[in-house]
């Protein structure tokens, strides 16, 4: 059951990969995949992100579909727990990996994981070795990248940061959901920008 939302939800992420020349230009997708046990760990963002009637659009629906059904099972990631980020954060921003460390799938191509974002709420800039594209699956964020202006991004747009380029997000009225791919680099964790 659990190989069966995980093979749905990897299957769902290629088909809006081979969908989108943004994401087709990022990279490849992985040749090299090895399925991997996940040990699933919940946060309170978790519960937020399937409850979120907000993100049910009618734009890549089942990708979204595919990321609510394997929330249950996925390992969420508490990136900044031990940063000064504040409890907020904490408590409301969304993050669990596909493709890469904790995720079910491992390769040495690219990682993909999801970002989710409730209504509100700030990621302040961050940075990290990795050359990364946002895709916004759902709802909408505006995107701050250093030394260019931000730009407020809805489903089927992209963010593309580059190596070490500070970059930081904020929701308003809407949450967000968004499919990230990283290349290049994946031994270096995010890090906030100093
Ligand atoms: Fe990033």
């Amino acid at each position: 059951m659990d190989n069966a939302i995980w093979t749905d939800l990897l299957a769902q992420t290629k088909a809006v990969h081979s969908a989108s020349p943004a994401l087709q230009s990022f990279c490849n997708f992985p040749t090299d995949l090895k399925a991997q046990a996940v040990a699933p760990y919940h946060i309170h963002a978790s519960d937020l992100f399937q409850g979120d009637t907000a993100l049910n659009t009618q734009h890549y629906g089942a990708l979204h579909g595919a990321f609510v059904n394997a929330a249950p099972l996925a390992k969420w990631r508490e990136t900044y727990k031990d940063t000064d980020i504040g409890q907020d954060f904490m408590d409301r921003f969304g993050c669990y990996c596909l493709i890469g460390e904790g995720g079910a799938y491992a390769s040495a191509q690219m990682l993909a994981y999801l970002v989710y974002m409730p209504p509100h709420l700030h990621y302040p800039w961050h940075d990290h070795p990795a050359e990364e594209i946002y895709f916004v699956v759902a709802g909408e964020a505006e995107f701050h990248r250093h030394a260019e202006p931000s730009q407020t991004l809805c489903a089927g747009d992209t963010s593309f940061h580059a190596s070490s380029q500070p970059h930081a997000m904020t929701t308003h009225d809407h949450p967000v959901l968004a499919l990230v791919l990283w290349r290049n680099g994946f031994d270096t964790g995010p890090k906030l920008t100093t």
